[in-house]
């Protein structure tokens, strides 16, 4: 690995909150990730939604898969970048563990909820995952990784929630950034949905191709593949679209960072968390990605079919919590267990943790 001085480097990672001892094969990023993949929230998430719920077919994108993707494309951006492939994929691996079943839908539901209870917003949730509510280890809850994950995983948060982070909240106080490697897996994130909603959206019949060729990027590229290639399958022609269009993306934002880097040449992670974002598109890339991200919205995450899905996630997650509110004891004993939250958090813990069908199961057992 070509580490650049700006870099994270788990020789100098700032540590995690209980002392542990190195080991001989593993750097610590590297740990951290295999933790992540081996915990119980990494593997739920292949029954949760990304986009389309579970039962709406086997072919569409899930959290897992979304998280997966996401990974690839960062550990990508990264060894151009010459920063840390594996505190990349851990990151990346773990960004979504706080996930709600159903998507977005679940967690505004959730939040509403929790409204009067210090609220509920699954990227908070993530880091509540990884810190104590994964049960692995006999000394400690959570599982115990560096700082620099824990920092990657927690991308935005409101000051009053950063107040109680220690540390870990000062950047959101003080407006700083996180590492290179954060950064880049924000991107990948993005870089990840956008492409995949929208392969995910056509395949599902939920808009044309010809809707497609409105968004004048997709138009121009494919109009080029035309041109190149006669005799194209529809789903060849989408296929070498979209990955075309990948390459432009991440092309456009590896060259753009690379002359932000070289700018203000950082020598140090520390020197990153200072500067403003170093990770970027050009002006130009940053329109397209505006409107393809426009495009989805408009097309799909506000087609009624999509809303249709939120609309029942909705009444599930709420059944669950009012359920929950009257019966906690029907709630599994190692979830009761942090008794100095209130009753709230924990039913909120507990409905974040399900799958979208043993949220849906659990609404038939219970009649509700
Ligand atoms: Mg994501």
């Amino acid at each position: 690995m070509n580490l650049a001085p700006y870099a994270s480097n788990p020789a100098n990672s700032r540590g995690r909150n209980h002392k542990e001892s190195k080991s001989q094969s593993r750097n610590d990023y590297q740990r951290d990730r295999d933790r992540i993949i081996h915990s119980a929230s990494f593997r739920r998430l292949q029954y949760k939604t990304q986009v389309f719920v579970n039962h709406e077919g086997d072919m569409f994108r899930s959290r897992l898969t979304h998280s997966l993707e996401v990974s690839q494309i960062a550990r990508a951006l990264a060894r151009i970048l010459n920063s840390h492939e594996d505190l990349c994929e851990a990151v990346a691996l773990a960004h979504d563990l706080g996930h709600t079943p159903f998507g977005h839908a679940g967690q505004d539901a959730l939040n509403e909820c929790m409204r009067n209870h210090g609220g509920f917003e699954h990227n908070l949730q993530s880091l509540r995952v990884v810190d104590l509510l994964e049960k692995k280890y006999a000394s400690f809850n959570g599982l115990n990784l560096t700082y620099e994950v824990r920092e990657g995983i927690l991308k935005h948060c409101s000051k009053k929630n950063a107040k109680d982070l220690g540390e870990l909240g000062q950047r959101f106080i003080h407006g700083h950034e996180p590492t290179l490697e954060a950064q880049i897996v924000n991107f990948a994130d993005e870089i990840a949905y956008i492409h995949h909603d929208i392969d995910d959206g056509f395949r599902s019949g939920i808009f044309s191709f010809k809707v497609l060729e409105s968004n004048e990027f997709f138009n121009n590229i494919c109009k080029a593949i035309k041109n190149k290639y006669t005799n194209l399958s529809p789903e060849q022609l989408l296929n070498e679209t979209l990955r075309t269009m990948m390459n432009y993306i991440i092309s456009d934002l590896c060259s753009e960072s690379l002359k932000g880097i070289q700018q203000y040449n950082p020598q140090s992670p520390d020197d990153v968390r200072l500067l403003k974002p170093l990770i970027g598109f050009s002006e130009g890339m940053n329109k397209h990605f505006s409107e393809l991200k426009r495009f989805s919205r408009e097309h799909l995450y506000q087609h009624r079919r999509v809303q249709d899905m939120g609309n029942r996630a909705r009444l599930v997650i709420q059944s669950l919590f009012h359920f929950f509110k009257g019966h906690y004891e029907n709630i599994p004993l190692n979830f009761r267990s942090n008794e100095d939250q209130p009753q709230e958090r924990t039913i909120a813990d507990y409905i974040a943790g399900m799958t979208d069908r043993y949220a849906n199961q659990l609404v038939k057992q219970y009649s509700l």
